[in-house]
């Protein structure tokens, strides 16, 4: 299977990119007319497929369900309780409706945490995206909760799949999962060469808590646990200081940041990334679960992300486009340890046309600046490859009706529950 996009504009240059298999083989001026698929960009801009470092995507079945209210209250009250109502269909669904989301907005890959571990796979496997995905890890610090949990981790990590999917090991949090736990998740992350997934420092309640109960802030807990290391991935990461930085850049520990997650849940809005960029540490971005962000759309993220930076810190100069961008492709596919992120000769075929056809990008003076600050949302993506393959075209993803149905159906449940209590 091959594709030529011919004449498509990269980095503004109208230019050709022949795609065989699951990568990119040739870019250049004019090349031969030769594919199985010739996909015209003539008025369309190409960009990598965005990287969503963080979420939940069965979490799309909530949304709206519990806005407005503290982290705290969310999970106590409107997720946990109800999250325990879903079948493997439901969750199947719901991770549908997020990839078909992603897949609308320009999104090929994810780093996602979630129960239900072989329905949110083969939803992923039959949307065609890239993932890596973490079955989450509670324990509640009871021993027989953790048991459970570790025979569900050990079940993942032998589950078939395809060459697009990668596992993670994922502990909630340290509020949620014992120190015991968490050394284990840590043990077996290195020892099956997974990343290691969690949420730390997201809330100011979490770092006082931390400190009463560990007598640690949450980044001098995990070091103290040892498990500070290239293979752990933190989402979130607001309430840290300087020489926390300095230990998680020491350890080659990657960070997602959530800005959209973090507003609304009125988190915080302090996120360091300057200083963990001069510290050297790879800073992506990601949505957080459609429960919190209400959304999926890394363009949306990308803004906020970028318009925080510049006024929290009374500087525009702060986080500019092209490094936003780089935070949502580049950093994102290291983060991942995965051969995408860039438009080059032997990376994966994971792209994303952009639609010129619009206000948005007229004029055009710095596609990247419209990209970021114009656009600020998906629905200029065009056409969308992952792993080589046509995942929409002209903003037609097959089979949409379909999920949209479904997904709704499962969502109702929540209303039913809602009403019995
Ligand atoms: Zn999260």
């Amino acid at each position: 299977m091959s594709i030529l996009l011919k004449n498509v504009q990269l980095n503004r240059v109208p230019t050709d990119i022949f795609i065989e298999g699951k990568y990119i083989k040739r870019i250049g001026a004019a090349l031969p007319d030769v594919a199985d698929t010739v996909i015209d960009g003539t008025m369309k801009a190409v960009v990598p497929g965005f990287i969503n470092g963080h979420g939940h995507a069965a979490m799309t079945l909530f949304r709206g369900f519990g806005d407005d209210i503290s982290l705290e209250q969310w999970l106590t009250e409107k997720i946990w309780p109800y999250e325990k109502e879903w079948t493997d269909e439901d969750v199947f669904w719901g991770v549908k409706l997020a990839c078909l989301e992603m897949i609308k907005s320009g999104t090929t890959c994810f780093n996602d945490m979630y129960m239900r571990f072989p329905a949110v796979r083969q939803a992923v496997e039959e949307m065609g995206l890239r993932a890596v995905l973490g079955a989450t890890m509670f324990d509640y610090f009871q021993e027989d909760t953790a048991t459970r949990y570790k025979r569900e981790t050990l079940q993942t990590l032998t589950a078939p799949r395809s060459d697009r999917i990668s596992l993670s090991i994922a502990p909630h949090a340290i509020y949620t999962v014992s120190a015991r736990t968490l050394q284990w998740a840590a043990d077996v992350a290195a020892a099956n060469d997974c990343l290691l997934h969690l949420h730390l420092a997201e809330t100011q309640t979490e770092h006082a808590n931390s400190i009463k109960n560990f007598g640690l802030s949450p980044v001098r807990y995990l070091h103290s646990l040892k498990l500070l290391s290239p293979r752990l991935v933190l989402a979130h990461c607001l309430y840290i200081d300087d020489d926390e930085i300095r230990a998680l850049a020491d350890h080659g520990v990657k960070v997602v940041h959530n800005p959209n997650s973090n507003l609304k849940l009125g988190s915080g809005h302090v996120f360091k990334y300057t200083e963990m960029k001069a510290a050297g540490i790879t800073v992506s971005i990601g949505t957080d679960g459609a429960a919190s962000s209400n959304n999926l759309d890394m363009l949306e993220a990308a803004k906020t992300a970028s318009l925080l930076q510049k006024g929290w810190r009374n500087d525009p100069t702060a986080m500019p486009a092209d490094e936003t961008l780089q935070c949502i492709t580049e950093n994102g596919a290291d983060m991942l340890r995965l051969n995408t992120g860039r438009i080059e000769p032997g990376r994966l075929a994971d792209l994303c046309l952009i639609d010129l056809k619009a206000p948005a990008f007229t004029p055009n003076f710095h596609f990247v600046s419209n990209l970021i600050y114009a656009a600020s949302h998906g629905s200029c993506v065009d056409t969308l490859l992952c792993d080589g393959r046509i995942l929409m075209q002209n903003r037609y993803v097959p089979g949409e009706e379909d999920i949209l149905r479904q997904a709704a159906n499962a969502a109702q449940k929540l209303e039913k529950v809602e009403n019995k209590k």
